[in-house]
């Protein structure tokens, strides 16, 4: 193999690298995920095709914040009408992930009681015949945002990512997913614009270059799968002939953005009256996290200290 490799002294078990094809427009990325997935599922309990679907989820987000320049969030969203009716997978530009998924009972019952199936028709159980992929970039600053979305299509998670990238980045994509209880791992090549047209590239050579690509991927979907091994072993079975430029990984991990914050606001959002009602009705409001399970309670004191600071502040929207 001709690739020259900048292997770095501390391998962690989570993370992202990029690597490129030397001389060519044409670049990957590889996520691993051991830890970070681990402590992530763990808030939740899910069946294992909807555990499977949740850490492909998280792989992509993983992957899209890779390849767009963003400094924020993003948000990978799937909506359905099969088992799982809402996902969302989550990765800020500094790969901090999260993610959380719901499932129809009705839907996920007939799913766990029937025969078990695999492959394409699985895909379709879970996500149901008229779902969306929608990709949403909040930026930290100047509340920039950008979304993105096309029809699931295809006969898995994988497919629809390459469809997003061919519809609403223009990029030819192709992706690698995978996951189970232990491991999350996915990779993709992109084919980049502009190569041909500025004539810095021969495009026969591009074209060539893109084929291997896709050979790759091809070999490496086939082969024994992409979790448990490391990059560099993967990039050798999967592009022997290319040469290859891999670069430094940077950590993937677990956080949850919630806060005793964030909820306040959201409790000030909802307003005054609707929340003192919540309170005489239970003698608490307890809120609790959708992607972390904790609790945050407030009791009626707590309510009273949200509203009075409203007031304080001259913001007289919620209170009456
Ligand atoms: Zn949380």
């Amino acid at each position: 193999m001709s690739a020259h490799m900048n292997t770095s002294a501390a391998i962690s078990p989570d993370q992202v690298r990029r690597f490129i094809f030397e001389n060519q427009p044409v670049r990957g990325h590889w996520v691993h995920l051991e830890s970070a997935w681990r402590e992530l599922r763990a808030h939740a309990t899910y069946p294992p095709p909807v555990i499977e679907l949740l850490g492909q989820a998280v792989v992509a987000s993983v992957l899209l914040a890779a390849t767009l320049k963003f400094r924020g969030t993003l948000t990978f969203q799937l909506q359905g009408n099969g088992v799982v009716s809402l996902l969302v997978a989550q990765c800020s530009h500094d790969f901090r992930v999260r993610a959380v998924a719901r499932c129809d009972e009705t839907a996920l019952a007939a799913l766990t009681g029937g025969t078990a199936q695999r492959g394409a028709a699985l895909f379709r159980r879970l996500v149901g015949d008229s779902g969306l992929v929608m990709v949403t970039i909040e930026a930290e600053e100047k509340s920039l945002r950008y979304q993105g979305v096309v029809p699931l299509s295809g006969a898995s998670l994988a497919e629809s990512l390459e469809a997003y990238f061919a519809s609403s980045e223009q990029l030819p994509t192709r992706v690698l997913l995978t996951a189970d209880e232990e491991h999350g791992a996915g990779m993709l090549v992109q084919k980049l614009p502009g190569a041909e047209e500025e004539g810095t590239f021969d495009s026969g050579a591009i074209e060539e270059a893109w084929l291997g690509a896709q050979r790759g991927i091809a070999r490496l979907g086939k082969s024994r799968g992409l979790r448990g091994h490391r990059i560099e072993e993967l990039l050798a079975r999967g592009f022997p002939d290319q040469d290859l430029r891999l670069f430094r990984g940077t950590p993937v991990r677990f956080e949850c953005r919630c806060s005793e914050g964030r909820v306040a606001g959201l409790l000030r959002a909802l307003g005054a009256e609707e929340v003192r009602d919540v309170l005489r009705e239970q003698g608490a409001v307890t809120v609790t996290c959708e992607f972390c399970h904790h609790p945050y309670r407030f009791d009626s004191v707590d309510v009273e200290a949200l509203f009075a600071d409203v007031s304080d502040a001259g913001d007289s929207t919620s209170i009456h």
